[in-house]
C-alpha cells in the first residue's frame, strides 16, 4: 500500500479547502469501517484521507427545531442511546441495532453509511424512509438533498468531488407517527438479504395516512414501494390489507441476483418482510 497523508481538519471550512485542494486525491474518513477495506482492495486511491472526526461541529446529535440532528462524526451507537431517537424514531434505532456487531457500530457512523451507499447497508434505506435531509458542504457553500433524491443506482449518489455531508436531518415523529425497520440476515452481524422500512401516520383505529415503504438489501438501492404505498393509504390495517400488500410487494419489487441469493428468493422475503412491518406497527 503507498503512503497516503494523514489529514486532520478542525472545522468544516478547513475540510472542504482540504477536500477542494486536493481533488481527486483525497477521501473523507469517518469511522473508517468500509474506507479502510475499500483502500486495502484497491477500489479507491487516495493520496489524502480527511479525517472528519476532530471536527466538534460535526460531533452534534438531538434536537434541532422539528427535527433529530445527526452529526457526521456521531458514531452509531450514540444514536441507538438517545432518548429521543429510540422513543420518536423507532424504526432508525432498529435499523441501526442490526448492522455488524457493538465493535463496527462503536466507530462506524451512521452518515458515513448513507455516502458510502453501499445497496446492502442499512441506513440509506431507513433515511429514505423517514424522509431525512442529507445537508452538504463545500467550497462553494451549502446544499440539502432529500434522501429520495440522493440515491441514484448501486454505490451511486448526488454527492460531488470536493463536497463532504456535513449532517442528516430526520423529521420528528409527530404523536401518531409510527416508524418500522424489518430486514432479513443469514447470520447475525451479517449484511442484509432483504430490508423493508415503514414510516407512516396510524390512527387509534389503525387507519394509516401517507405510508412511506421502502426496500432494500434486495435492490440495486433504496427503492419506494409506491404501489404498495398506494394500497394502504387511508386503508386499516386489518389482516386482508397486509396480506394484499405483502403480496403487492413480492409482485412489484424489482430484485436482484446475486450469490447469496435469487431474485424470486428476495421478492419473496421483500413480502413476508412487509407484512412483518405493518404487523409490528399494529
Ligand atoms: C464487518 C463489517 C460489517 C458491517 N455490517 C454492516 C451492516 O450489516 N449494515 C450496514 O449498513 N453496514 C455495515 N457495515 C459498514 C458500516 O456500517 C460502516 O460503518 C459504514 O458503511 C461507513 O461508516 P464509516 O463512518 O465507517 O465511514 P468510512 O468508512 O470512514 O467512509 C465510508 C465512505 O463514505 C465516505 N464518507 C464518510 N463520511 C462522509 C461524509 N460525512 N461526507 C462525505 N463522504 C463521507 C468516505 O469517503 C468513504 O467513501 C459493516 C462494516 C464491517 C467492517
Amino acid at each position: 500500500m503507498k503512503p497516503i497523508t494523514y489529514l486532520e481538519p478542525e472545522t468544516v471550512d478547513e475540510a472542504c479547502e482540504q477536500l477542494d485542494r486536493h481533488g481527486h486525491d483525497a477521501v473523507v474518513l469517518a469511522g473508517g469501517q468500509s474506507l479502510l477495506q475499500i483502500l486495502k482492495r484497491r477500489l479507491v486511491q487516495a493520496d489524502y484521507v480527511v479525517d472528519i472526526t476532530a471536527i466538534d461541529d460535526l460531533h452534534e446529535l438531538g434536537k434541532s427545531d422539528e427535527s433529530f440532528r445527526i452529526g457526521a462524526a456521531v458514531p452509531y451507537v450514540d444514536i441507538v442511546q438517545h432518548p429521543v431517537a429510540r422513543s420518536q424514531i423507532p424504526g432508525l434505532a432498529e435499523a441501526i441495532e442490526t448492522i455488524g456487531d457493538h465493535q463496527i457500530r462503536c466507530r462506524g457512523t451512521f452518515v458515513g453509511g448513507i455516502a458510502h451507499a453501499d445497496p446492502q447497508g442499512d441506513p440509506p434505506i431507513i433515511a429514505t424512509a423517514l424522509d431525512a435531509e442529507f445537508h452538504i458542504a463545500s467550497v462553494d457553500g451549502t446544499r440539502t438533498v432529500s434522501a429520495s433524491e440522493f440515491y441514484a443506482g448501486l454505490f451511486e449518489t448526488d454527492l460531488n468531488q470536493g463536497e463532504l455531508i456535513t449532517h442528516v436531518e430526520v423529521p420528528l415523529s409527530e404523536d401518531n407517527e409510527i416508524s418500522t425497520y424489518q430486514s432479513f440476515t443469514r447470520r447475525m452481524g451479517d449484511y442484509a438479504i432483504a430490508a423493508v422500512a415503514l414510516s407512516t401516520s396510524l390512527s387509534n383505529d389503525e387507519t394509516m395516512t401517507d405510508p412511506r415503504v421502502v426496500v432494500g438489501a434486495a435492490t440495486h438501492g433504496p427503492t419506494r414501494l409506491s404501489s404498495v404505498e398506494d394500497s394502504l393509504d387511508d386503508s386499516v390495517l386489518t389482516d386482508d390489507i397486509i396480506d394484499e400488500a405483502a403480496e403487492t410487494a413480492r409482485e412489484n419489487v424489482d430484485a436482484t441476483d446475486d450469490e447469496v441469493a435469487t431474485a424470486a428468493y428476495k421478492s419473496h422475503l421483500v413480502g413476508e418482510l412487509t407484512r412483518d412491518a405493518l404487523e409490528s406497527v399494529r
